[in-house]
This record gives structure tokens, sequence and C-alpha cells, in this order.
């Protein structure tokens, strides 16, 4: 039903195409930052550990993690976790990831507000993304064979559920955004990288935003058409 549909083709290819490209982006940016050694010659575990100190964060655990890009900050834990090519890393790529996470862990500490709401969206999106998408269809079927009282009761509460995914990946871009500007100041004020340097790291770190970016572009085009073929959004 969605493979024929011209306008599902048009709302999710922009998106789709979006995030490709910003997951591309992301690795190559990574991959050739993680080739530059720094001078300093820390590893991102060091670079973390020096931002906690310098902030006077005593209760993160830097961990290593496992998998390419994994790297995490883990509130409900305080746990800091890094990839092996961060945790090891001494190059421009890890330091900028390490410094990033530790920006969340920042947040944290300072009770960041988009941080805390994003924490309290997280439940609440791990039980409506599975089931928003199917909820819409089991909508749009209904309506087709009931008549369209009960199937656009369902479709509504399908809709609001969705709403709460985009509002998660609305509500992480300040707190993505925020994280990286917090890591490249802690990065120039520690002096842990050069001028030079410090470019590379801003390029990992807004590579790594649009990837964000392409997420929340996409769920917002996907509600959008969800809107408009329940007939909820009115098709000009
Ligand atoms: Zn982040």
């Amino acid at each position: 039903m969605f493979g024929i549909d011209p306008l599902y083709i048009a709302f999710a290819i922009p998106g789709l195409l979006l995030g490709f490209w910003a997951q591309w982006r992301v690795k190559s940016t990574f991959r050739r930052y993680a080739q530059v050694g720094t001078a300093r010659g820390m590893t991102g575990a060091d670079v973390a550990q020096s931002i906690l100190q310098v902030h006077g964060i005593r209760d993160v655990r830097i961990e290593p993690s496992r998998g390419f890009l994994s790297d995490h900050y883990s509130p409900g834990e305080k746990a800091l976790r890094l990839s092996p090519d961060v945790f090891n890393g001494r190059t421009i790529a890890a330091a900028g990831v390490a410094a990033h996470e530790v920006g969340h862990a920042i947040q944290h500490a300072q009770s960041y507000r988009f941080l805390g709401l994003r924490s309290a969206l997280v439940p609440v999106v791990q039980f409506t993304s599975p089931l928003a998408v199917p909820i819409i269809v089991g909508g749009f079927i209904l309506s087709s064979v009931t008549g369209p009282t009960i199937g656009q009761l369902v479709t509504i509460v399908g809709l609001a559920m969705f709403a709460m995914v985009v509002l998660f990946q609305l509500v992480t871009l300040p707190v993505e955004f925020d994280a990286s500007r917090r890591a490249l100041a802690a990065l120039e004020q520690g002096q842990i990288l050069g001028p030079q340097e410090h470019d590379g790291a801003r390029a990992v770190l807004r590579a790594a935003a649009w990837t964000y970016v392409a997420a929340a572009v996409s769920s917002v085009l996907t509600l959008l058409y969800f809107l408009m073929r329940s007939g909820l959004l009115r098709r000009r």
C-alpha cells in the first residue's frame, strides 16, 4: 500500500536520503580524523577524565564499549561509554567524541532542561515507537472496512503516539548541539587540542549533529504524511 503511494514517496525519500548522507558523512569524517594524532597525545578516556575533573564531576565512570561509534552517556548509570577507537585513540576524532559525551555528563550534572525532558521521554518513546505506525495503518484499514468513526479514532491514537517520537527527535537536537558546544569549549579551555586540531574536532561533531537533524526531519515528514493520509490535514 505504501510502496505505490506517490505521496509517501514524496515525503519519505528526502528524509531517507538525508539520513544516508548524514550516516556516510559522520563515518567518513570520523575515519578521517581518527587517522590524525593529536600533539598532546591524550587518549579519549584521558580527555574525558580531564574535562570531568575540571568540571568537578567525580561520580561519572568512564568505560569502554563495543562497536564503531557506539559512544554514549547513560544518565541513569552515570556512565560514559566510549567505543574502542575513542577510548584508546590518541586522535582528533577520539578527543572530539569523548569531549562530546562528557558534554552530556555536564548537562546532567547541571540539570540542563532539555536533557531532563529527553530522559523523561525515553520510556514513553520505547513504548510508542514500535506501536505507532502499526496502529495508524490499522486505523486506515479499519476506516475502509467499518467506516470512518472507529477507524479515525484508532488513527488519532496512533498519530498521538507517533507525535511523541517526533517530539523526542526534536528535543534531542538542542541536547546534541549543546553537548558539542560544551565539548569544543572544554577542549579549548583545557588546551587539549591546538587550533587546527580544534577545527578537526568541530568537523567531526558537526557531521554527527547532521545525523540527528536527519532523524528529526525524517520523523516530521513521516508525521506530516500520516496526517495528510488520514485526512486530518487536508490535501490540497
Ligand atoms: Zn550526544
